[in-house]
């Protein structure tokens, strides 16, 4: 394994050159004469000289120490790590989408204008909502512009006294944290013993101060919500209305709609249902559909055609306003929409049955060695508890670690917070059997090391470029800058 090695700062020796401008053939005036004496720099930069294969070798070295779902198997619960296939990013790069201006005028964007409006048909189509906004740039950013639109509706309606979001408890935590942001008080229903919300509590927390309820549906337990009709008639009949954290959609896709389900509002998280890039916290895109009675409050402006030319709606009376600048993050709509032409309707709901063949395969191999709280036939993602390894020394999060010494990123962990010790397991559609086969394998070479010598497994790991960090430290301390050891 690689070790780690000297930073930039320190590689560099006076005089060394990694590039050559030609030299001035325009008179040189003084500085003083260009730049007052305040702007001009007093002391010595001291940036780093190195020639230009040490300063390639150094970042193309440093761009391998990073796990991405273009170097392994990536299997992060939850976050859905979708392969992103290359075909996306070649069609956002096509000059006159990479090239466009958001100042362009209407009639020369027409393209770009017809891309986003016929992405929103092909959104409605597979969520079965009425009408989309694309502005929103990730999940958490779709939930609050949802949430938004739900509070200007019973506004409008001169419902005043709607100030509870009902949360399950196997929740992401992106949605108590949104419901707060909106102004609303968080309201949680427990889970039956099989994982699923209970039904008879939902109904005993309904009154008419409920605003909405929230819901991702599978789970994150990767399980369906079998009784979500009865649970949608329960929040309409008491005045309130449905939401869907779409970001578990990728295991449905073409089998079953959020807006046949009973929902009024929808996100998808199109960095995890349709194959474009995560990209370290963007950019991003989390569109959000909404059935009719919600079109007017949705974000301005929506994307409309009449006489077959395409527009930016801006007459939306009761519209929450922007809630992005220009339209979204137009290039990572681009890739999703590519994403959805080339797959086409079949191929999609194929997707989503290879995500839970892939994800039950893979449960029936671990389930023999780990203990799986809510044994039942799971959809895109599962999670086991790790709760007897942890007993024996070793938990989770070692788990983890170890993981990442044998060359697998780890699985999501300690998360849903419903499970104690949680590991969430989600391999998505594109893995191959073999794939999933040598990840079982070593997650039971994991096990065995922990019977055998767990203190060993707590202190890992050994071949990774750092060692077990600190993470106390690093949350409270952080050292973000480079300084010269004097
Ligand atoms: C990822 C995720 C979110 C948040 O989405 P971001 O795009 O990361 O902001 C919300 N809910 C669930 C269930 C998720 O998995």
């Amino acid at each position: 394994m690689r070790k780690s090695k000297a930073l930039i700062f320190e590689m560099g020796r006076t005089g060394r050159q990694g590039y050559s401008l030609p030299s001035n053939d325009v008179p040189d005036k003084p500085l003083g004469e260009l730049l007052p004496d305040k702007m001009q720099r007093s002391c010595d930069l001291g940036l780093p000289e190195l020639s230009e294969v040490e300063i390639i070798r150094h970042f193309t070295e440093l761009s391998t120490r990073n796990f991405g779902v273009d170097t392994g198997f990536y299997p992060l619960g939850s976050c859905t790590m979708k392969y992103n296939p290359k075909v996306n990013e070649e069609a956002a790069a096509l000059p006159g989408f990479a090239f466009m201006h958001p100042c362009q005028p209407q009639q020369a964007s027409q393209g770009a204008l017809e891309l986003l409006y016929n992405f929103e048909q092909g959104l409605k189509e597979l969520t079965a909502m009425d009408r989309f906004t694309l502005q929103p740039a990730a999940g958490a950013h779709g939930e609050l512009t949802g949430l938004m639109v739900i509070q200007a509706y019973h506004r409008h309606r001169g419902d005043h006294k709607r100030n509870k979001v009902l949360i399950p408890l196997s929740a992401h935590g992106t949605n108590p944290a949104t419901v707060s942001m909106a102004g609303y008080e968080v309201v949680q229903v427990p889970c039956d013993d099989r994982g699923l919300v209970d039904l008879n509590a939902l109904k005993e927390a309904l009154d008419d101060t409920t605003a909405a309820l929230m819901l991702t549906n599978p789970s994150t337990l990767g399980l369906f919500e079998e009784e979500i009709i009865p649970m949608a008639r329960a929040v309409h009949e008491a005045g309130g209305l449905l939401y869907y954290d779409g970001a578990n959609m990728n295991a449905i896709m073409g089998y079953t709609r959020p807006g046949d389900m009973g929902f009024d509002v929808v996100h998808l998280n199109i960095h995890k249902t349709l194959s474009t890039p995560h990209g370290g916290g963007g950019p991003g895109g989390g569109p959000v559909g909404v059935k009719e009675r919600l079109i007017p409050f949705l974000p301005v402006p929506l994307v409309d055609k009449k006489n077959e030319e395409f527009y930016f709606d801006y007459d939306v009376p009761d519209s929450i306003g922007k809630v992005h600048a220009f339209y979204g993050n137009f290039g990572v709509a681009v890739k999703a929409y590519t994403y959805m032409r080339m797959m086409g309707a079949e191929g999609l709901k194929q997707a989503s049955t290879d995500a839970v063949i892939n994800a039950n395969y893979l449960m029936s191999l671990l389930k023999k060695t780990f203990y799986l709280p809510y044994d039942r036939i799971c959809k895109h993602e599962f999670v086991l508890s790790a709760r007897p390894e942890k007993k024996k020394g070793a938990g989770a999060g070692d788990i983890a670690k170890a993981l990442l010494d044998r060359g697998f990123h780890p699985p999501t962990v300690y998360f849903p917070l419903i499970v104690e010790e949680a590991l969430m397991i989600e391999p998505t559609d594109t893995e191959a059997k073999e794939t999933l086969d040598a990840f079982a394998a070593v997650m039971e070479m994991i096990a065995k090391d922990i019977d055998e010598d767990a203190e060993k497994v707590a202190h890992g790991p050994y071949n990774t470029v750092v060692g077990r960090l600190d993470e106390v430290r690093a949350a409270r301390s952080p050292i973000l800058r480079w300084e010269k050891e004097s």
